[in-house]
Order: structure tokens, then sequence, then C-alpha cells
């Protein structure tokens, strides 16, 4: 009998994405693992390809089967819980097999295709240890004229070294870093990447004293905790509640009982804050996991990981996948966040990796949140899962007290600017006072469209159909999308050459206008545009702690999760656009950033105060975010969804088909729906609603069209299957080349 394997290949489209068939040659066997990485030859050329055995098989039939090429160590093979999570993305997210098998092992842990005497064989990517880093040390000639990158180069390294890959995140190559060597501007050095990311966070574990209501939350979960069998629970608790000592005090009494924790935070600027009171607790068996890591960290932590070096595990969505073994409790902070959804292949969603997990190792789930998502107050409200509640801030703080500030007043009364007079007071104020604010806009850049004032048409991106932004720093028009550029802005209409009108404002005009009107302010602007850089987030923010800046104005990364205690006014600017949203969750999303970001305030001795700009101060979830009134917003939107259903009433599942012929797009997307009402014909007791085709909001996203059909249906077995056979149908016909087809079910309709 012939040794065989069942390889899932990389870069598989889905129209030949399944598993083949290889021989497990004689110089490999009991090297071969299920799990295994292993290389292959691949296609009519046999090139080389990296692939993942999925399963091992014997079979009297060898003739014509082709053999492996080599096989990675045992130790970088993933484990079966894992493998079963790969089987998992490929049947709830219709993904390839190897998307699936890349979301579990992070690309560093993965080996490369490369040569040794001539022969290819896998390559461990760990085997360059070294990074290059570039410094400053010379001036820039000024002749011959410097390019666009020489000078891009020198901006980036003058606040200090750079590492290679840190400049090539910029834009900037390694031709452009050469040539500034040989000038004399740079130089370069090579260096072991840091091992030990978390060295400098101190250990200096505290006595917890958790109050009456955190003890009193924490019975029932420590009672799940020890139950020995799945569980998954809601710690709803206000803001400034006190919800993180309370995991502290599951995670201790995870670890006391010989098991594992792993702890999500929406996003990567929140790690560090939560890594440092982990640490400080839990000292150094301690790992993180997020996608600024470079490989090389990224795979040393994963490594730490699956050889039992950790017992906590902290990151963002994609350490739902961490390699922990015996896991006890899985803690997903910040719970309605959506970034715990992935936008691209795999389209999961971290609570059911977590849920599933919690499942595969009897663990204990627990959701936190100021404001849960409604399918989880739900679950929780009927008792699908344990609800726990923690209604008052610690120590008795009260929440801040919420105001309006009508912008139709404003502009009646001639104020042109985009901060009320009455918030410049209030900022003032609190200047005075040496006290901190945040001030929330969730739009970066300058001016945010540019209208013909002849024609009227906005100058949108030429890939995009979305306006470009106007960027003061850079001096240019940015496409948010696509990244398109065009420096300098134009200031005639290229449509008819009638004359630009730039307006609407993002942070970096706000900030301007503050800068005029508060001129001794500190003003600290954090958006993507001012924290591209590695660590820049974490290092601004600490900044802010310090007491360094006044005014901390930013984007959402400002709204959430952050703990200061010299805040005390925080104010909300352009919110209104987003009550607007298209999506089922708009109105969720805007009382949940509202909630967070008016949650920073008032957390420490000082009470907090919040106002919202608006031009709609009566509409009702503006009221019931102010009133920070959850459980009434929560009935609201409960009736909301169930009346117009949408989930927790039904699954949603969002349809996307993109491809660069409109026609062709549309007519793919019609013949979708066909198919799926052919094949419902013979299934009359599916249920399934089909809304569409129709353009996506975003109707041309880099240079592709792109519509959707939104299905209402069960996100069942049964159903998938039914989708699947559909997808079959699609790809039979051929449809796959003039529109590629995604299935999202985790969408809201927003896209
Ligand atoms: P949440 O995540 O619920 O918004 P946090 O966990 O950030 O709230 O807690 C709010 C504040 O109260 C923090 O400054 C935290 O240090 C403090 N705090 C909460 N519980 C305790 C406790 N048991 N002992 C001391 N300080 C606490
Ligand atoms: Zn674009």
């Amino acid at each position: 009998m012939a040794h065989t394997a069942q390889v899932a290949i990389g870069d598989a489209t889905i129209h030949y994405d399944k598993l083949y068939t290889y021989l497990v040659p004689e110089a490999l066997r009991g090297q071969v693992f299920c799990g295994s990485m292993v290389l292959v030859p691949f296609g009519r050329g046999n090139a080389p390809r990296p692939g993942v055995v999925l399963e091992l098989g014997e079979s009297g039939q060898s003739a014509g089967l082709k053999p492996l090429l080599d096989a990675a160590p045992e130790d970088a093979r993933l484990t079966p819980p894992l493998l079963e999570l790969v089987r998992f993305l490929k049947e709830r997210t219709f993904c390839t097999w190897f998307e699936a098998v890349k979301a579990v092992i992070p690309y560093g842990a993965q080996y490369e295709p490369g040569t040794e005497n001539g022969r290819p064989v896998l390559k461990n990517r760990l085997a360059q240890p070294l990074e290059r880093v570039y410094a400053l040390t010379g001036a820039l000639p000024e002749k011959p004229k410097p390019g666009p990158r020489q000078l891009a180069a020198v901006a980036a390294l003058r606040d200090g070294p750079l590492t290679q890959r840190e400049l090539a995140e910029q834009g900037i190559g390694k031709p452009t870093l050469d040539t500034l060597c040989q000038k004399g501007v740079l130089t370069v050095s090579e260096r072991r990447p840091a091992q030990d990311l978390l060295a400098n966070l101190p250990f200096d574990p505290q006595p917890l004293m958790l109050s009456p209501a955190q003890s009193a939350a924490c019975a029932p979960l420590l009672e799940d905790l020890h139950a020995g069998a799945p569980r998954a629970a809601l710690l709803y608790g206000v803001t400034g509640s006190g919800k993180t000592a309370v995991f502290e005090q599951l995670i201790s009494e995870t670890l006391a009982m010989g098991r594992t924790a792993l702890v999500l935070v929406p996003e990567i600027g929140l790690t560090p804050q939560m890594l440092r009171r982990l640490k400080a607790r839990f000292g150094s068996r301690l790992a993180v996991q997020h996608s600024r890591l470079s490989n090389t960290e990224r795979l040393l932590q994963w490594r730490a990981i699956q050889h039992g070096e950790a017992d906590i595990v902290v990151g963002t969505r994609s350490a739902v996948f961490a390699p922990l073994s015996n896991i006890g409790l899985i803690v997903i902070d910040e719970e309605q966040e959506h970034t715990y959804q992935s936008e691209s292949s795999p389209r999961y969603s971290a609570h059911d990796i977590a849920k599933k997990r919690a499942a595969q190792e009897n663990a204990l789930l627990v959701l936190a949140s100021a404001t849960p998502r409604t399918e989880t107050f739900y679950a929780a409200r009927t008792g699908r899962i344990r609800l726990v509640e923690l209604g008052e801030r610690y120590g008795g703080r009260p929440l801040p007290t919420v105001g309006f500030i009508d912008m139709r007043a404003e502009l009646t009364a001639g104020n042109p600017r985009e901060v009320s007079a009455r918030l410049v007071e209030e900022l003032a104020r609190n200047l005075q006072k040496g006290e901190q604010s945040i001030l929330l806009l969730n739009r970066r850049g300058y001016h945010t469209v540019a209208l013909c004032a002849d024609c009227g048409k906005t100058l949108d991106c030429p890939n995009c159909s979305v306006p470009m932004v106007y960027h003061k720093p850079r001096h240019a028009l940015l496409c948010h999308h696509c990244g398109h550029l065009l420096c300098p802005p134009p200031e005639t209409c290229p449509a008819c050459g009638g004359k630009l009108v730039y307006s609407g404002f993002g942070t970096q005009k706000v900030e301007e206008e503050l800068g005029a009107l508060l001129p001794t302010a500190r003003i600290l602007r954090m958006d993507q545009d001012s924290t591209g850089r590695k660590n820049a987030h974490a290092r601004m923010l600490g900044r802010f702690a310090r007491g360094e800046y006044d005014i901390l104005l930013g984007t959402q990364m400002v709204a959430k999760g952050l703990d200061f205690e010299k805040v005390t006014l925080v104010g909300i600017l352009g919110i209104d656009s987003l009550l607007f949203g298209q999506g089922f969750r708009a109105y969720e999303n805007v009382f949940s950033l509202i909630t967070q970001v008016v949650g920073r305030g008032g957390r420490a001795a000082l009470p907090g105060r919040a106002l919202i700009q608006t031009a709609v101060p009566g509409h009702p979830v503006l009221q019931r975010a102010a009133a920070q009134d959850y459980p009434a917003f929560y009935d609201e939107e409960i009736a909301f969804r169930r009346y117009g259903l949408y989930p927790p009433f039904c699954a949603f599942c969002v349809v996307g088909f993109s491809g660069a012929q409109e026609g062709a797009v549309l007519a793919a997307a019609r013949r979708f729906a066909a198919l799926l009402a052919q094949n419902a014909a013979q299934q009359p007791a599916l249920p399934l609603r089909v809304l569409g085709p129709v353009p996506m909001n975003i109707a041309l996203l880099a240079g592709k069209y792109r519509y959707k059909l939104t299905l209402k249906c069960r996100n069942d077995r049964a159903f998938r299957a039914f989708l699947r056979k559909t997808l079959a149908d699609y790809d039979a016909e051929k449809l796959a080349a003039s529109a590629a087809v995604t299935l999202d079910f985790h969408s809201d309709g927003d896209l």
C-alpha cells in the first residue's frame, strides 16, 4: 500500500479549490502528519507550491500520483484542534482551504518555498533573523534635486532610526535607501529583532480588592469557569464599572486551575493597556498576537504559545486562533466592535471561532460591553447565555452628564466654524483648570469633498466612486479606499473646468481651527494618518496620559476603552452622517460610539461632562445615547429588528459581486439570483428572502464594479449546503470570470 496525503494548496482560487492527493515518499515517511506544512509539485509545470496536509491515507493505486517534495518539521504543524478550526472556517465562511489555513497560522509561521542544492525545499522564514536598520547621518544634497521618495525617506527618519520593513510600510523601498546610503545621507546596520516584546513592562502585582458589585458579578462566572463544560456569558457593565478587574479575577482563577486564558481586544491600540495590566499582575507568561507585529515577532510569539510558554494570550481578532491548549477562559472585550468580523476571506467573526473553541475546550466564553450587540443582549435576555450586570461605575462615580449643541442654531448665529462657540468655551475652561479633553470626529483629512461650482459634480477618485479627500500636510487629494493621490490638488473641475470649492471637515481642519481659537492648548491629533508608524499609537497615548497634551482629538481610535484620570470633557463632532448610514447596524453603532466616548470622561475623582454637536438633537438614538440608557435603546432596536426582519430574527448574508465590466457584473448577479430561485424551488421549506441585485454603496472600488444581493435566511447546515450548490452552479456557468463572488454572513449591508 502506498501512503498518501490530501493537501490544501496555497493560492488556489475557488475554482480549483479542492484537496489534492500526493504520494508520501519513503524519505518523508514518519515526518508527515495531518496539519503538516508541505511542498508539492503543482500544475502542468510542476511548480513547487506550499500546502498543508489535511488527511492521510493509503492507496493501492499509486500510479500517476506525484510525490511530496518536502515537509516542515513536526513542531510547525497544526494541532488537531486548530485543524478542526480550518474545517470550521471552510464550512462556515465559504473560503478556500488555504485561506482557512492562513487565517489559523500567521504568515510568519509558514515555511516558504526555496531551493537547496538546486532541489526545491521548504525554508524556515526565521532563518534570517537579522533586520536592517537605517539612520539619518548626513544632510540631503540639494543637487541633483532629490526625488519625492528620497525626501520622504529623510522625513521619515528624522525622529530616529527605522527598520527596512517599517520604511517599506511607508512606501520607501530598498533602492531609495541604497542610493541615500551611497550619498552618505543614511547609514545602515543590522540587528536581531527584539525577542521579548514585553520586557520593559513592569511586573508589580498589587492586591486587587473587588468591590461588592464586582464580586457579585464574578460569582456566577466563577461557577461557570468550574463547570467543566462549554459556557457563555455576557458581562454587561456600564463604562468605568471595572470590567477589567473582573477579567483579572477570572484569569487568576483560570491559571489556578492549571488552564490558560485568551483575551481579545477590538483594536491594536488597546493591546498595550491590557498587556500592561496583565503583565503587572501575572508576570511574563504572557504572549501577544496582532497584525502590527513583524513576521518574526509574530512567529516567535506564536511558537512560545505553541510550546506552552504562555498561559495568557492577548490580541486582536486573529489572536482567536492562538495555538493555546487547555483553554479555560476566553474574553471578548468590547464585544460589539465590528473589528471582530473579518472583512476579507475568510469572512469570519471572532465570536463564532471563540464559541467553537470554548466548545472544544470546555471553556467559559465571556463577552463584555457597555453596549452589547443587539443579538448578544437578546441571547442574554432570552437565557441562551448568562447575563451578568455591573450597573454602576467603580467607586460610585457618576456617569458624565451629556448635553447637545444645536448646530443649526450655531449656523443661524453666524458661527461658520466646525467647533461651536459653546464647546470652545468649555475647552477653554478645562484648559484653565488643567484638566484634559477628548474630541471625537470620525473623519480624517482636512476637507472631505471638492465640489464643482459650475456642474455640481464632486471630484471622485478615478478608481472608486467616493470623493477625494484633501490632506493638508501632504497638500494632496487622497482616496481613502485605494490610496490614489492627486498632488497638487486641482483648482478646476476635470469634467467642465469650473471652479472647485473645497468643503467638509476632518480631523486636520479641526486641529487647525482649535489651534487658532485656543493658541495655548497642546493638541494631539490621533488618526490613521498620524499613527501610521509602528508603536506611534502607544507612544501618543502614553504622552497624553502623562499630561503632555490638553486635548486629544481623533477618530474612533480615541473613543474606545481608554482610561485616563484627568479627562473631564468629551466633545463629539460630525456624528450626524453616521446616523444615516446604510447598514442595519447604523443606530447600534452610533449609540455604541457615543456611549464609549462619553464614557472616557470622569473616570476618576473628577466628574465628567460631554457635549454632542448635532443638527438633529431630537433624534431618538441621540436622546437615548445622551441619557446613556442602553436598555431603552435595546427595546427600540429589538422591536425594529423584529419588525423589519433583521438579526437575531434571521441570518443576514450579503452576496457580493465584483468585476471590471459593469454590465457583466450585473448580469452575473442577476444570474446568481436566478440560480438561487431555481434551487430554492426544489426546497420549498427553506426560509429565504432575496433582495437585489443593487449596486453597493461604493459602486466602484479600486477599478471594480460592485453589486450585491442581500439574503435573509437561516445560517444552518442545510442552508449552507444550498448556498454551496448555488455557488457550484454559478461556477459551472463560468460566471466567476466576469464577477468574483463573495459571501458574508457578518456584514450589516453597509458596503
Ligand atoms: P470598564 O472597562 O468597565 O470601562 P475599567 O475596568 O477600565 O472599566 O475600570 C474603570 C476604573 O476603575 C479604572 O481606573 C480601574 O483601575 C478602576 N477600578 C476598577 N475596579 C477596581 C478595583 N477593584 N480596585 C481598584 N480600582 C478599580
Ligand atoms: Zn480610490
